[in-house]
C-alpha cells in the first residue's frame, strides 16, 4: 500500500488471449483453458493447443477450476523482487498443480513458511488489490 491507501505493487497486464482469465478472476472464479480437440488442460493462456500432436487453433474453451491443488514446488523470499514488496519478506512464491492437471505460478499466504510443504493439499483465495484486478492466492488446507 501506497501513504495514500493505494495498490503500488505490479499489475496484471491482460493480452487478448489472457482477458478472459482476469474477467474471471474479478468474479472469484479461477479458469483454465481446455483444448476440444485432444482435451488437453491449459494454463497459461494460450492462442494455440499446446497438447501433444494437437497444436489446435482456436481450440481452447475456458472451463473452471475447482480452485483445489497441491503445492508443486514453493520458494520463500527474504529478499523483495521488487521494492513494492519490501514490506512483504518474508513471502512464499509457488507453483501450484491445480487437481485438474495444469500448474499455476501463484503465493502461498496465511501460513508460517515452516509449516509449508510440497505436497500438501491447497484451495484458491482472492485478493482484491484494485477494482480492475483479483490475484489468485492459495492458502494451506487444514
Ligand atoms: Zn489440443
Amino acid at each position: 500500500m501506497t501513504s495514500d491507501g493505494g495498490y503500488n505493487k505490479p499489475l496484471p497486464n491482460p493480452s487478448f488471449v489472457s482477458q478472459p482469465f482476469w474477467d474471471a478472476a474479478k468474479e472469484h472464479r479461477l479458469t483454465f483453458q481446455r483444448c476440444r480437440l485432444c482435451g488437453t488442460n491449459v494454463f497459461y493462456p494460450r492462442d494455440i493447443c499446446p497438447g501433444p500432436d494437437c497444436f489446435g487453433v482456436g481450440t481452447l474453451d475456458w472451463v473452471e477450476s475447482s480452485g483445489k491443488g497441491t503445492v508443486y514446488s514453493f520458494t520463500v523470499s527474504y529478499q523483495p523482487a521488487h521494492p513494492s514488496f519490501r514490506d512483504d519478506v518474508p513471502y512464499m512464491l509457488a507453483i501450484v498443480a491445480l487437481d485438474e492437471g495444469p500448474r499455476m505460478n501463484t503465493n502461498i499466504i496465511n501460513a508460517d513458511p515452516k509449516d509449508v510443504a510440497i505436497g500438501m493439499q491447497v484451495e484458491v483465495v482472492w485478493d482484491d488489490v484494485t477494482p480492475e484486478f483479483t490475484l489468485p492466492k492459495f492458502q494451506i488446507v487444514d
